[in-house]
């Protein structure tokens, strides 16, 4: 159920102000809408971005990765899929291009007012919409009422997305805990290791005082949603989440 106010969403054009190569397969993208006047939306939700192809165009959904900022901008976290035709077409696409988009869509944006710790979980560039829901918290001056966690599984240490963004929230937040965990970690990594799952089950055992946001592939989403219900006992309400496929 969104607990704000629902902002319509319509179709605009957007041009493509920067990109940055945060690994070999994963870039940032930074767009500003050129028509339409400022970009609505809350953190969290997605736009569904059109290119063309033979003559017809091909939508896809991707999540925003930022928070509103007042102005008409908004970032982008893409992976490039394999064989996938609208990841690589934008991934291989330069500044300066101008894409139609639609949105904002999705109701993944977090409840207000805050009530319990929040414990945000994701894999890959399913940190995409919680990077915004995250800059939206930290951005806002006040001090945190409750513990925020993020539990953030990728594969290497290289493809910790934002690492350094998220080092510093936790550095200025003592409240804010950022829990990298690496499946398939170096002889020298000294964070966690092995698959979010675990890591929740052993970090909140015994709790269900408090509030979840999922992202990612079906099949971790799936089971994390399992873990909460089945094993800690987290109402549905307590539960929400955003499925990439
Ligand atoms: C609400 C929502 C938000 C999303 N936000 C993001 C986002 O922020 N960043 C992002 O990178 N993606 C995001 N996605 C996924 C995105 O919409 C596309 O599915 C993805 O970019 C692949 O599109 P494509 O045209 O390149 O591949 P397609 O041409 O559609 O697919 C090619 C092949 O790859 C498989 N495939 C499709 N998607 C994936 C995947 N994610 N991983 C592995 N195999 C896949 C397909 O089954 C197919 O076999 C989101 C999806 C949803 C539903």
């Amino acid at each position: 159920m969104p607990t704000r106010p629902f902002i319509p969403p319509r179709s605009f054009r957007a041009i493509l102000r920067r990109t940055i190569e945060l690994t070999p397969s994963t870039k940032h993208f930074e767009w500003e809408v050129i028509e339409g006047g400022p970009f609505e939306f809350y953190a969290g939700q997605f736009v569904s971005l059109e290119v063309p192809r033979d003559g017809e165009k091909e939508a896809r959904p991707y999540s925003i990765a930022s928070a509103p900022r007042g102005d008409s901008k908004f970032d982008l976290c893409l992976n490039r899929v394999e064989g996938g035709y609208v990841s690589n077409y934008l991934c291989d696409t330069s500044a300066e291009a101008i894409v139609e988009v639609n949105g904002p869509h999705g109701s993944f944006v977090v409840s207000q007012p805050v009530e319990q710790d929040l414990v945000f979980i994701a894999t890959g560039t399913g940190i995409a919409p919680i990077r915004g829901m995250l800059a939206e918290i930290f951005h806002s001056r006040e001090e945190l009422s409750h513990d925020v966690w993020l539990l953030f599984g990728v594969r290497h240490p290289e493809t910790i997305l934002y690492r350094r963004e998220f080092e510093a929230w936790a550095t200025d937040h003592p409240r804010f805990h950022f829990v990298p965990t690496l499946s398939r970690p170096a002889a020298d990594w000294q964070g966690k290791t092995g698959y979010v799952q675990e890591h929740l089950r052993k970090i909140f055992a015994g709790r269900k005082d408090f509030k979840t946001y999922i992202c990612g592939l079906k099949a971790m989403v799936d089971e994390v949603r399992f873990i909460l219900k089945e094993e800690f006992g987290l109402d549905r309400k307590q539960i929400r989440f955003e499925k990439y496929d």
